[in-house]
């Protein structure tokens, strides 16, 4: 059975949103990414029935959420807070894209609380609230238009912490991968018909060989694929009639 961890040390921070739907969408982009903190400062209106519509399975997420009068309350037990900007603001907060600082914001989240602030949709967050943060990051855009809708921008933001997070995450084919010893009589096997094709030179026939190898070691033959294989090659060996 998987046992899914759920990352309580990253908080997602909602400054004063205007639309309850955004608020929906933020919840469930924040629990698809496997985050369940979600603070909201003065949200126009919550709860709403448009917010439980669009957090869709992560209701719970939502009505969850700690709401506060000021960000200073939201963020007072993060030791670390990252705003976020579609604007190039001209301030003296360091500013990074996103992905370049991702490392840093899983980095600091081991050891404290950490916070990550998002702005109104009119508005963004205002130089008072920059000011409360130690670090802004942005999500690069394009050149005329770069700000994104906010529950988008929590997507966005919430995929890079949790790719940071577990950067190795493939999705593992469920498929039984030809054993060696099934691979060796396939490269047998294919020796043996080059041979009989010509292709192979008999006097040097490892260069070839090796570099065949090569190829189907990188294909990673299941067993089904060199059944396969050596169907061809056996279909080569009959006698044509
Ligand atoms: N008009 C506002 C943007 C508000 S969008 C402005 O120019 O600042 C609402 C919030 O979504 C922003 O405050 C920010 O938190 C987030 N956001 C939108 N686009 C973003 C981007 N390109 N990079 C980082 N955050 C972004």
């Amino acid at each position: 059975m998987l046992k899914f961890v759920l990352n309580q040390k990253i908080q997602f921070v909602l400054v004063r949103p205007s639309h309850p739907g955004n608020i929906g969408a933020v919840a469930r982009a924040i629990a698809t990414m496997g985050f369940d903190q979600l603070a909201l400062v003065s949200p126009s209106e919550h709860p709403h029935p448009e917010s439980r519509a669009r957090s869709s399975a992560a209701l719970d997420v939502l009505l969850n959420a700690s709401v506060h009068n000021d960000l200073e309350d939201a963020i007072g037990d993060s030791g670390y807070v990252v705003g976020t900007t579609a604007r190039n603001r001209r301030i003296s907060v360091p500013v990074s894209p996103i992905r370049d600082f991702v490392d840093e914001i899983v980095r600091i989240s081991d050891k404290q609380k950490i916070s990550i602030v998002f702005g109104p949709e009119t508005s963004g967050l205002s130089n008072e609230e920059i000011d409360r943060c130690n670090h802004l990051v942005y999500i690069p855009s394009g050149e005329k238009y770069s700000s994104l809708n906010l529950a988008m921008a929590v997507q966005v933001v919430a995929y890079e912490i949790k790719m940071s997070l577990s950067p190795d995450e493939k999705i593992i084919p469920d498929r039984n991968l030809a054993s060696g010893q099934e691979m060796e009589l396939f490269y047998e096997h294919l020796k043996e018909v080059l041979l009989e094709t010509g292709f192979l030179n008999p006097r040097n026939p490892k260069q070839l060989m090796r570099r065949l190898r090569a190829l189907f070691n990188r294909a990673e033959l299941d067993e089904n694929e060199v059944n396969i294989m050596r169907g061809i090659l056996t279909s080569y060996q009959k006698p044509k009639e």
